[in-house]
């Protein structure tokens, strides 16, 4: 087999970052000389390169600007790599890794995203780690020569998880991700288990990648609590120009049943606006039969989360609107499993 070639891309983040001996300030580093600070990723043996988005950035100013960067490089290096690992702050790494898995299409190569809670530079650092085990599962192929996990990923601290079903659930523990409602698809100790079971593998072999990068975000979220301002509640209704109100309810998709909350829904329903139901709790799903209270969001026409994240409702929603017009198709699309982000065929 030849040797693997993966490339490296960092956006920003903590585990880019060296104390500056002098300020002892956390700086950027240079990652084009990225194997003389984690001098062990030579002995793979692989052709590793990599690019560095110029000024790095923490990812609270991530968004689809940045996705669409991504996107764009990695599909400018696509026929070049065998594999991508993408370096990204903790903090919405779930939302850019979401966004990625329902932009590319036709993927069949790894894209890994991986950070770390400490920067590279210091000592108990587990950003090499991270870095190290994210390359070889980019690097591993299967015994006819296909990549193992040919899928967008988030890999922390021994688990590599599938990009649409993790949260950002510790900020300071190393084991800060979570996938409540999907198994890792590997894990990793003295071995590299991958659950073959749980991947997503090509149906057919060979098409071109497909990029979406026309993204659209006029999507508002409440995050429902008891005892809400009722006439904020209906200002953010009415926000003019939105196309989707994504509800984060309680339990299995409950919400008020009293008329300040519904008036406002159903106008927005009436204006053609999309109504999402999410569930605050990060395990379990939405089931709108079990209560009363759940066939309230029912009855207003919404749309079920099932048992997605909440990152990955706000990226799909981004990209069905961005694509199409026609909001009853993403509604349809909405309630369709496309990337294995919800547990529904
Ligand atoms: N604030 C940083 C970021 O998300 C934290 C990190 O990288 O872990 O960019």
């Amino acid at each position: 087999m030849k040797t693997p070639r993966i490339l490296i891309i960092y956006t920003g983040g903590t585990i880019g970052m060296k104390e500056d001996p002098d300020t002892l300030a956390l700086v950027p580093f240079d990652f084009s000389q990225i194997s003389q600070e984690v001098p062990q990723i030579r002995k793979f043996g692989y052709e590793i390169e990599a690019d560095s988005f110029d000024a790095p950035i923490d990812s609270s100013d991530a968004g689809p600007k940045l996705w669409i960067k991504i996107a764009s490089h990695i599909e400018k290096r696509y026929n070049e790599f065998d594999g991508f690992v993408v370096l990204h702050g903790t903090d919405t790494m779930a939302y850019s890794a979401s966004a990625l898995s329902f932009m590319l299409d036709n993927l069949e190569k790894p894209v890994i995203f991986t950070g770390s809670q400490l920067p590279i530079g210091m000592l108990r650092t587990d950003g090499a780690e991270n870095l190290i085990s994210s390359i070889e599962i980019a690097a591993s192929r299967g015994l006819d020569g296909s990549p193992m996990v040919p899928e967008v990923c988030v890999y922390f601290q021994n688990q590599l998880f599938r990009a649409n079903r993790t949260t950002k659930y510790n900020a300071e523990n190393f084991h800060a991700f979570s996938s409540a409602n999907y198994p890792p698809l590997a894990e990793v100790g003295i071995h590299i288990d991958f659950n073959t079971r749980l991947i997503n593998y090509p149906s057919q072999r060979g098409w071109p990648l497909g990029v979406n990068t026309s993204l659209d975000t006029s999507v508002i979220s409440v995050k429902l609590v008891p005892g809400m301002s009722e006439s904020g509640f209906a200002s953010i209704c009415a926000t003019p120009g939105i196309k989707a109100i994504v509800i984060e309810s309680f339990g299995t998709g409950n919400v008020p049943s009293d008329e300040w909350f519904v008036k406002p829904l159903r106008e927005a329903a009436a204006r053609g606006v999309l109504l999402v139901n999410v569930s605050q709790c990060a395990a379990g799903k939405v089931d709108m039969d079990a209560y009363a209270n759940g066939r309230v969001m029912k009855d207003l026409g919404a749309v079920s989360g099932y048992d997605a994240t909440f990152e990955s409702v706000i990226t799909k929603l981004y990209c069905l609107l961005g694509t199409h017009k026609d909001l009853n198709m993403v509604k349809r699309l909405m309630n369709m499993n496309l990337k294995g982000e919800i547990s529904k065929k």
